[in-house]
């Protein structure tokens, strides 16, 4: 109900999205030099020396959605977005992906039935599933981190668990820095769409420039930005809630970026707010990887949870699965 409310107010038609990069390739690995630059001393010390395979694979879950047509483009595509406009549509998430896409096309069912435009876009591609997909890979990491310590107790070669967890690392951290440009978590992502009060640019090309013209005119290094990282925080309480958290505040900074173009900041390398701009929210992307990282790290020493918990009939019924449970607190100073 609340959906349909939303929806006869807003009534807002959201063009089809089309692929954006995110920070482009330079802005993706100061993001992961920064982030393995931070962690602390008493996370795994193989992560620094693959500190350089990990910034060369900072992209490559761009490389996944190159292709049109292909089962990977697809299946990817939705994974580089969140756009927050579209969450009062929806309500309560839900915590499994499956079910969060069952529930769009329910919402959307609803809303083709009462004849609102906002039906075009209530989809998986004009939502965006970034966060799940930041969850998911996160417990693949703590996979790898303790297949890592299941081999270095048994006196084994590391070797092959050091490549995944680099691996997983340079993925999720993708997502988490394509989470850190604003305009990779709202429905304005290639130009202002709808209402348009302050004559905000709706150029398609807005996107890139901001994000691969400016960072390379200024050539971001990650000495830049060492300066904004914040200190580690465990991320108390819940992953998957501390990362919806981290992509709303990331919302926040959307018009500061058309505030920029309006001044035609992004093609003057000496404009200093522009400069900031860029360097905080690459600050904020590699702060958040370095925390999910060592949170990985220590949450790696918990043992698996195989207790079986109580079905839940509707997540059971629709899903063949259970809601994914809280996280478990990590305690500091047990690496
Ligand atoms: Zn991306």
């Amino acid at each position: 109900m609340r959906a349909l409310i939303c929806a006869t107010i807003a009534c807002v038609a959201l063009t089809v999205p089309q692929t954006a990069e995110a920070w482009g390739a330079l802005g993706h690995a100061v993001i992961d030099e920064a982030a393995i630059d931070a962690l602390p001393p008493d996370a795994p010390d193989f992560l620094r020396k693959y500190k350089q395979y990990i910034i060369d694979t900072s992209s490559v879950p761009d490389w996944w959605r190159e292709d049109n047509g292909s089962f990977s483009k697809i299946g990817e595509e939705t994974n580089h977005a969140w756009y927050q406009e579209q969450l009062p549509l929806i309500g309560e998430l839900p915590r499994s992906r499956t079910k969060f896409l069952i529930e769009l096309a329910r919402i959307q069912q609803s809303l083709t039935e009462i004849g609102s435009p906002a039906a075009a876009s209530l989809n998986a591609r004009g939502v965006g599933t970034m966060p799940y997909e930041i969850a998911s890979v996160y417990g693949h990491l703590v996979t790898g981190f303790r297949w890592y310590r299941n081999l270095k107790a048994a006196a084994k070669a590391t070797q092959s668990a050091e490549m995944a967890c680099a691996f997983y690392v340079a993925w999720m951290g993708h997502y988490v820095g394509d989470g850190a440009q604003p305009l990779h978590v709202s429905v304005h992502h290639d130009g202002w769409q709808g209402a348009n009060p302050r004559g905000y640019s709706t150029d398609r090309k807005l996107h890139n420039r901001f994000e691969v013209n400016f960072v390379e005119s200024i050539n971001l290094s990650a000495g830049d930005i060492r300066p904004y990282v914040t200190s580690v925080d465990l991320l108390g309480g819940d992953v998957f809630e501390a990362v919806l958290a981290y992509l709303t505040a990331s919302h926040e900074h959307v018009e500061e970026v058309y505030q920029a173009e309006k001044r035609m900041a992004f093609t003057d390398a000496n404009d200093q707010r522009a400069r900031t701009l860029v360097y905080t929210r690459t600050a904020a992307g590699a702060s958040m990887m370095r925390n999910l990282i060592f949170r990985a790290w220590l949450e790696s020493a918990m043992p698996v949870d195989r207790t079986e918990s109580a079905y839940d009939p509707v997540f059971m019924r629709e899903t063949g699965a259970n809601p994914a449970r809280q996280s478990r607190a990590v305690a500091a100073g047990k690496p």
